[in-house]
């Protein structure tokens, strides 16, 4: 298979590069930084949406998957740029890469267990995926006093949304998307959300045993990018350790 994927040069995409180059298919890269053992890399910051533009122009196609995993995790006053990456970034490189996708093809994005509680922010996810483009982030981030922790949430949150509001419309055109939302992963940006989460975080990776391998994830993106899980879609399937059932049990 080709498959496009942003996001390949570290934790989670670097793994998943791993198994889809053994595996024999051919992968183009989408990042801001250099990915190890992709076909091509194609240098792109995803919070430039020109950028998108002219690198996404470079690659003809067709791909049988594009893998959407790129993202940045809560850090001090980043609200407006995670935004603009998790989720204006995503939806500029789905936009831009549609068009070259094979009959067939299956789009895997990336979400998080922290985009859990999207049916109950939905007012606000669809007002943020309303907004004309990263330019209208700064005021709305202020205006809804969007720390960087709940701009993770809500970025999240809006991966979900969007992932599950394509369904119809690719199958249409025989594609589909599906989404996956890991918890707590061994990656270079799981100090990150130790920080933004504090005690949260060590009680729930105490809870599950430890933090998921990239992977383990990893290995979920390919079979979802993959023909065996072709009535796969619309999903959004949680790869969290067990803490997902564990919390529903304590209700
Ligand atoms: P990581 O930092 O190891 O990898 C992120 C990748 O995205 C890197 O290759 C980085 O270069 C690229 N990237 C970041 N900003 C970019 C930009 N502006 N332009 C282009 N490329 C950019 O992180 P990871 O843990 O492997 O995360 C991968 C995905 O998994 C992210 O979407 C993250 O939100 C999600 N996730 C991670 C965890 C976790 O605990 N690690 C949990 C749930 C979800």
């Amino acid at each position: 298979m080709q498959i496009a994927l942003t996001g390949a040069a570290s934790g989670i995409g670097a793994a998943t590069v791993g198994r889809l180059k053994a595996a024999g298919h051919h992968v183009t890269a989408f990042d801001i930084a250099e990915p190890a053992g992709v076909d091509r890399w194609l240098p792109v910051d995803l919070s430039d949406m020109d950028a998108i533009a002219d690198a996404t122009a470079q690659v003809a196609g067709p791909f049988d998957a594009l893998i959407l995993n790129a993202g940045l995790p809560p850090r001090a006053d980043n609200a407006v740029e995670l935004l603009t990456v998790n989720v204006f970034g995503l939806m500029a490189a789905a936009r831009a890469l549609e068009p070259k996708l094979a009959p067939g093809a299956s789009i895997v994005a990336t979400a998080s267990r922290a985009g859990e509680h999207w049916r109950q922010n939905l007012p606000q996810v669809k007002a943020l995926m309303g907004l004309t483009g990263p330019a209208a982030l700064p005021d709305f981030v202020a205006a809804n006093q969007i720390d960087p922790l709940r701009a993770y949430c809500l970025s999240k949150e809006a991966v979900v949304v969007w992932t599950l509001r394509q369904t119809e419309r690719l199958l249409a055109k025989n594609m589909r998307a599906n989404c996956v939302s890991p918890s707590a992963v061994d990656t270079p940006i799981l100090g990150d959300f130790k920080a933004a989460l504090g005690e949260r975080a060590a009680h729930s990776l105490a809870r599950v045993g430890r933090a998921g391998q990239p992977d383990e994830i990893a290995a979920l993106i390919a079979f979802l990018a993959g023909p065996e899980s072709g009535w796969v879609r619309g999903q959004n399937v949680t790869v969290d350790g067990g803490m997902t059932a564990m919390a529903l049990c304590d209700e």
